[in-house]
């Protein structure tokens, strides 16, 4: 029997096929592939897969796709689908959540919190071993509490989200905002020489360090974990976290708190790998 595992975010593709004797990785363009498309094709290769596990970068609640905002999405009722057309189980989660499974499990902790930084800045938090979830699956959705208003209009429609200054995504706004034509990377902003750009860079640090505070403030997690493309390229703000949380969070919160950086390669795939064990 064969286990075929999917991270399907804004940009790739990425699945392993699992046997017990070999594993096979491919990663395609998730731009002109469809999800059950490519399912589909994964069942025709390998009928003896049995179980899919499939971290997805958008909103999924009890199995159903909600909504992405960068995926094209053939069919929301995946698992269902899948059910009926192959007979077997589909679990699937965003991807953050995988993500943090994954470093729960490296971590060896049971209270841990995830902030990952890339296109957008997502959190996910792990309590006393239960992941929270909410009742949608949106608990610490964090890139959108509000923070600052702005002339800028955030991916889920307003103004004054955290999302606006911490990310990828709110870099890239501010920059068209101010006619500049560099692209959104903290140190080639942090060296400019517009006074605008380093702007862009001081005020991604304060709004990191509102949302990193807020998310240890609400959760009191023993591990706060850091990942995601901005904080690979960044590790130094894994620093400014240890060294000026103190000014944005509750005190007793902090204790015992440590800020760590993801090592995990693809810790949403690896995330996937894991919604087998709440299978069934
Ligand atoms: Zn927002």
């Amino acid at each position: 029997m064969k286990k075929l595992f999917i991270d399907i975010g804004g940009t790739h593709l990425r699945s392993e096929v699992c046997s017990d004797s070999e594993i096979i990785k491919e990663s395609v363009s998730s731009n002109d592939t469809g999800l059950l498309f490519y399912i589909d094709q994964q069942m025709k290769l390998h009928p003896t897969i049995d179980f899919i596990g499939i971290s997805y970068a958008g909103q999924v609640d009890k199995g159903v796709i909600i909504s992405a905002p960068n995926i094209n999405i053939d069919e929301y009722e995946i698992t269902s689908e899948v059910k009926q057309r192959y007979g077997i189980a589909l679990e699937i989660d965003n991807d953050l959540n995988c993500a943090l499974r994954a470093e729960a499990a490296y971590w060896k902790s049971s209270n841990i919190a995830a902030l990952y930084i890339g296109t957008g800045i997502g959190a996910a938090v792990i309590d006393q071993g239960i992941l929270i979830k909410g009742n949608a699956n949106m608990a610490f959705e964090i890139g959108h509490i509000p923070y600052r208003e702005t002339p800028l209009v955030c991916g889920c429609g307003r103004n004054n989200c955290v999302e606006l200054y911490a990310s990828g995504s709110g870099m890239a706004k501010w920059l068209r905002h101010y006619g500049s034509r560099l692209e959104p990377v903290l140190s080639q902003l942090k060296i400019g020489s517009d006074r605008n750009e380093r702007l862009i860079v001081s005020e991604f640090e304060e709004a990191l360090l509102h949302a990193a505070g807020v998310l240890v403030t609400l959760a009191n997690p023993e591990i706060l974990v850091l990942g995601g493309g901005v904080i690979e390229q960044n590790p130094y703000l894994a620093t400014l976290l240890r060294e000026k949380l103190r000014h944005y969070a509750l005190s007793p919160a902090l204790q015992g708190l440590r800020i760590e950086i993801s090592v995990l390669e693809n810790a949403p795939l690896m995330g996937a790998k894991l919604l087998e064990r709440h299978h069934g």
